[in-house]
């Protein structure tokens, strides 16, 4: 029976992945193809910002340009798996729906192939409808956030088409580091946990890469993940946070490598110490060093047969407020509560009842017996890490969970965000009795 050597949980604003890697993969001929594409998606105009809600104006200028990349895998029997990596915020749930539905059409590419990820970073552009009223938006600013996010839709189609079309023999391998900047920000107090650094709380410092190589052996893409809020950075220029420069410093070091950055669970993680750009340069160093001694040791090759499945499971909020209560908040001088309460009264008014549940997605990845990917929605908190990390491993003694593994994990993560979401009020999705569609 074989162990897993390690579980990783990369949270993303859509996803957390879950890698898990064999400890004794041999030697293997590789015959994965692999192609990758990047497009740039800084909006070229000033737009307000995603991230922090006390914002007061719209961005000014960059630091660097945000990216989109596409890495696209594809086994010997035809099975494709596109990631997309992005430097925003989130990727709302009806961006994934159209372009699955379109990658299916244009590229024959199923849903269970195409798996999305954002970096998170707080200096992007705020594309996410749901936050409109929670900000106090005005229309026009609105408006522009559609346009953008319409102009994005097509340059992803694109990026993933242009992924498949640069396919071409590869060899894959995984391997991984460290990097200890990643601090737990979910502070007990007497009542509920405060927003603040909280150095005994549990952290994941573990860096996942999946080194692509081309045939003749020469380095072709990384794809590196870290579980941490990318929010060194809050001020006004368009920027990938610690993650924009570590994935700048890669592809500096490595020239025609395309390194691609994966949010891990890091709901609960803020990169310590932060606030200026000189730290995000810090962090991102860190990260990008993690990258490169990771890379310095053996890579363990990955078997060439890939398995990708989606599923969908419903999980319940907590009760919501009354109207009396949604009335009471909507006096309140918090603006925020004020405001909340406004758009929950709305809802109640248009379709009598506030949202209970939401439709979350979870998807995986098994390439062969070396590395199992997991993708879990919305922001994900660093306890999943273990808990699934517990999980996959008492699976391992059941017997034949190589070939059912991606189901159980499924259906574990699942279980897990029930309760977590029952249990914390929804706190893991970063929002309370309304549905984040990001
Ligand atoms: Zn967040």
């Amino acid at each position: 029976m074989q162990k897993p050597s390690c579980v990783v949980v990369l949270t993303g604003t859509l996803l957390a992945s879950l890698f898990l890697s064999d400890a004794h993969s041999a030697e293997r001929v590789a015959t994965w193809k692999a192609g990758v594409a990047t497009v740039v998606i800084t909006p070229d105009e000033p737009m307000w910002m995603a991230g922090y809600a006390g914002r007061d104006k719209p961005s000014e200028g960059k630091v660097h340009d945000l990216f989109a990349k596409a890495l696209a895998v594809e086994d010997p029997a035809g099975t494709r798996l596109v990631i997309v990596t992005t430097d925003l915020i989130g990727i709302p749930r009806p961006l994934r729906d159209w372009l699955q539905q379109e990658a299916a059409t244009r590229y024959e590419l199923p849903p269970e192939g195409l798996l999305l990820n954002a970096s998170h970073t707080h200096c992007g552009p705020e594309l996410r409808a749901s936050k409109a009223s929670l900000y106090g938006l005005a229309p026009e600013r609105v408006s522009q956030g559609q346009a953008y996010l319409e102009a994005l839709q097509s340059k992803l189609l694109a990026l993933v088409g242009s992924a498949i079309e640069n396919l071409a023999l590869a060899k894959l391998s995984y391997t991984h580091g460290r990097a200890g900047f990643a601090m737990n920000r979910r502070r007990p107090t007497e009542t509920e946990p405060r927003n603040a650094p909280y150095p005994d709380g549990p952290v994941d410092h573990d860096v996942p890469v999946l080194r692509v190589e081309n045939a003749d052996g020469e380095l072709k893409a990384i794809v590196f993940g870290y579980a941490c809020h990318n929010t060194t950075l809050g001020f006004y220029q368009f920027c990938g946070d610690y993650a924009g420069f570590a994935q700048q410093y890669l592809e500096d070091a490595h020239e025609n490598v395309t390194a691609m950055f994966v949010t891990g669970c890091g709901a609960d993680q803020n990169p310590q110490p932060r606030r200026t750009l000189d730290l995000a340069q810090q962090h991102g160093r860190a990260l990008a060093n993690g990258v490169e001694a990771a890379m310095l040791g053996p890579s363990k090759p990955i078997d060439e047969r890939l398995q990708v499945a989606i599923a969908e499971t419903s999980l319940q909020f907590a009760d919501p407020p009354s109207r009396s209560e949604l009335e009471s908040q909507a006096k309140s001088k918090n603006k925020y509560e004020r405001r909340r309460a406004v758009v929950l009264l709305q809802q109640l008014d248009e379709t009598s009842k506030i949202d209970t549940s939401y439709s979350y997605l979870l998807q995986t990845a098994n390439f062969g017996d070396d590395l199992l990917m997991i993708a879990m929605a919305g922001e994900v908190v660093v306890d999943y890490v273990f808990a699934i990390q517990a999980g996959v491993s008492r699976g391992t003694s059941l017997g034949g969970w190589l070939q059912q593994r991606r189901f159980r994990v499924c259906s574990l993560a699942a279980s897990l965000a029930r309760r977590r979401i029952r249990k914390r009020r929804c706190d893991a999705l970063h929002n309370v009795a309304r549905p984040v569609r990001t």
